[in-house]
Formats: structure tokens, C-alpha cells, sequence
């Protein structure tokens, strides 16, 4: 089995990247974030409180989540319910970043990701701690860096895309913010794994680091 297992923070277009290589390659893009959304709904609508860790962490084992194919593009399936756009709300957003903190929900969701990834022969892993804890055996790990000015500057236009104008100061120290939570957390903090091919691509288009990163893929798959 191939893994391709991208880590990094906040703004820095892992998403984007890790759905392009999966497509580019064939794999399939196991979207670790979708699955803590995925959760996070599951929660929401059992009335489970985001500091019950107990009961966040039974209904972590208990939930059945699978992506499939369809089209372009890739739908999350809860059960046998497509949850695709349910999870990408604000509030699942701010509930999902809240329940993945407790040790019981991340080690359930971790054991989930690996065995999804079993069942394909190859897989591009995105989430902020792929490289380290889910997938420390990956085929290559890639961690994507750009300075917070550089994703402020970019989530500020993805803002306006949506008819939303935010002051550049403001969206800069909520990067930041998020930064030092995501480095401070107990469990699972943001780092980067000693083997991990570290890529900066302040100034580059998402065309630029995705044309980057296959080739450093194609070159650790000896397709070069
Ligand atoms: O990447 P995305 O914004 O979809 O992730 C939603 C939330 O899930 C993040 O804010 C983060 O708190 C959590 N998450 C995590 N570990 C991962 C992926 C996501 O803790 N591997």
C-alpha cells in the first residue's frame, strides 16, 4: 500500500493539494478532517455535549463513514447518508475543531482512518497530524508551509469569493491564533515529522505546488 500523507497549518492548501495528487495518481483521498467533521455532525444531532468526552468517544466507535467516488469529486457518506455539505457549515467547522482535541475520539478516528486506508493500494492522507501519529510509516510526508501573512493574504480572498469582507489585520491574528492552539494541543499537536519533505510555497500558485509535490511523489514512486 502507497501512502501519500500531507500535514501542515491552517491556509497552507493541503486540501486542494491532497485532492489534486489523489485524482493525478489515482488514489484515493482520505480526508481526515471530513471525518472529524463527519463526527462532529453525528454529535450535533445526538445531542451530545462537545465536552462529553465519554460519549464523544463511544459514538466514535460506533459511527460508519466511507468516501466514494461520484463525478469529480468525492462525497462522505455517514451511514448511508451523503453528509458532503452538512459538515461544511461554520458551526461544525468551530464544533469539529472542539471534539478533536480529547485522546478517546482522536485514537477511535485514527484506528478508522488506517483501516480505510487498508482497503486501497494507494491513498493521499491530508490532516494535521498524518505524517506523525495516523500514517508514521508513509511513503512520502509532505509538509506544507507558507507564513501566516501569505495565508492570511489567501484566506482574505477566499472570504471575498464568498461576498465576505474581513480587514487583513483581523483574518492575520485569527491565523495566528489558530497556529499557536494547533501547536499548543496536548494530543497530536502540529509539528513536523523529522522525515517529512518540508515545502514552502509562499508566492507559488496552487498549479505551482501541486506540480511541485507529483513530482516529488513520481520521484519517491519511481515514476520519475
Ligand atoms: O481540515 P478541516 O478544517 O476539515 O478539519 C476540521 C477540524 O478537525 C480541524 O479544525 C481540526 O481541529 C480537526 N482535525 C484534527 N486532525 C486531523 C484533521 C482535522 O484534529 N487530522
Amino acid at each position: 500500500m502507497t501512502i501519500i500523507a500531507i500535514d501542515g497549518p491552517a491556509g497552507s492548501g493541503k486540501s486542494t493539494l491532497a485532492k489534486n495528487l489523489a485524482r493525478a495518481l489515482g488514489f484515493v483521498f482520505l480526508d481526515t478532517g471530513a471525518m472529524y467533521r463527519a463526527l462532529a455532525l453525528a454529535a450535533q444531532r445526538a445531542g451530545i455535549a462537545p465536552d462529553d468526552e465519554a460519549r464523544l468517544t463511544e459514538l466514535a466507535h460506533q459511527i460508519t463513514l466511507r468516501f466514494v467516488a461520484q463525478n469529480d469529486s468525492q462525497r462522505v457518506l455517514l451511514g448511508d447518508e451523503d453528509v458532503s455539505d452538512a459538515i461544511r457549515t461554520p458551526e461544525i467547522s468551530d464544533l469539529a475543531s472542539r471534539i478533536s482535541v480529547y485522546s478517546g475520539v482522536r485514537r477511535a478516528m485514527v484506528a478508522l482512518q488506517r483501516a480505510l486506508a487498508a482497503q486501497a493500494h494507494g491513498v493521499v492522507a491530508e490532516g494535521r497530524d498524518t505524517t506523525t501519529v495516523v500514517f508514521p510509516n508513509a511513503t512520502l510526508k509532505i509538509y506544507l508551509d507558507a507564513s501566516p501573512q501569505e495565508r492570511a493574504r489567501r484566506r482574505q480572498h477566499q472570504l471575498q469569493l464568498q461576498g465576505i469582507e474581513e480587514p487583513y489585520e483581523k483574518v492575520l491574528q485569527e491565523i495566528l491564533e489558530r497556529d499557536a492552539r494547533d501547536l499548543a494541543r496536548a494530543d497530536s499537536p502540529l509539528r513536523i515529522a523529522p522525515d517529512a519533505v518540508v515545502v514552502q510555497n509562499d508566492g507559488w500558485t496552487k498549479e505551482q505546488t501541486f506540480e511541485h509535490v507529483l513530482a516529488l511523489c513520481r520521484e519517491r514512486l519511481g515514476q520519475a
